[in-house]
């Protein structure tokens, strides 16, 4: 009995700190969520305002009847370009904020990735070429449809190849995307500068840059492989790096596809 009633109060004490601690925290959870309502809605707002802007940096430099001073017209194209490059930032956070505060909900339907690959790669071999860099593709003769948000997928692909082309300075960029078992396996492999291996358990922090110079250079605000990140988590599935120092890197994502009858 003495044991039995031991343990009843040790679980009947356990049970109301349990409690009292819940109760305790709440306000401090109410408060992050706020917090991140908060910045979901600053990002949502900053969007309008920078569009309109946008428009306008853009009118002015089209103006042909104006006579803008060679100063003038400089100017309006770097408002322009910031303008553009504050508007890929706003967007990035959104994208991220929004599922911080349990918006982030897919657009769920059939993909079929070999469509999306395709088109995808298409856009981005321009940008290869225009760096005189190589893009190969190796895609999968079968049909490898997964349950995803299309626009989401897109946007992962885009992140690691555009990612692969911006971090090299010459070489091959190659690009498959094959079956495995039921999963798609997408590598993105390099032949550019790498990453230190000190670094590479940091990439996939918000706004973590290896070089903080270089990318800023490059247009990149760290916020590209926490994106793909979450992307990948959304779809259930797994992203790895190998890489070194100037030995170039490859990324590869691991996705279930949907079972085909
Ligand atoms: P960014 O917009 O700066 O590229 P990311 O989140 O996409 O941000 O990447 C974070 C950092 O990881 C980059 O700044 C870069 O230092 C490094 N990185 C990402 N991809 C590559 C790559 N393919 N080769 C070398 N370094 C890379």
């Amino acid at each position: 009995w003495l044991v039995l009633m031991s343990l009843f109060f040790i679980c009947c004490g356990a049970g109301v700190g349990y409690y009292l601690a819940g109760r305790s925290i709440k306000p401090i959870r109410e408060m992050f969520k706020r917090q991140r309502e908060f910045v979901a809605d600053a990002s949502h707002e900053l969007r309008t305002p920078l569009t309109v802007m946008g428009i306008a940096a853009e009118g002015m430099e089209g103006d042909t009847d104006s006579n803008f001073s060679e100063f003038t017209v400089d100017t309006l194209k770097t408002m322009r370009i910031e303008i553009k490059r504050m508007n890929n930032l706003v967007a990035a956070l959104l994208s991220l904020a929004r599922n911080d505060a349990g918006a982030g909900d897919l657009k769920l339907e059939q993909v079929n990735f070999n469509v999306l690959f395709e088109q995808t790669l298409g856009t981005l071999s321009m940008l290869a070429e225009q760096k005189g860099l190589k893009l190969e593709q190796r895609l999968a003769q079968e049909r490898l449809i997964i349950w995803g948000d299309r626009m989401r997928l897109e946007q992962l692909l885009t992140i690691l190849v555009d990612n692969a082309i911006k971090y090299s300075a010459r070489g091959t960029v190659t690009v498959s995307a094959l079956r495995q078992n039921r999963q798609l396996v997408i590598k993105v492999e390099d032949e550019g500068i790498g990453i230190d291996t000190q670094d590479i358990e940091r990439i996939f922090e918000r706004f973590y840059r290896v070089d903080k110079a270089r990318t800023r250079a490059e247009g990149g605000f760290g916020l590209g492989l926490p994106i793909a990140k979450l992307i990948v988590e959304q779809h259930h599935g797994t992203i790895e790096v190998e890489s070194k120092k100037n030995g170039g890197s490859s990324f590869i994502v691991k996705l279930p596809l949907t079972v085909q009858h």
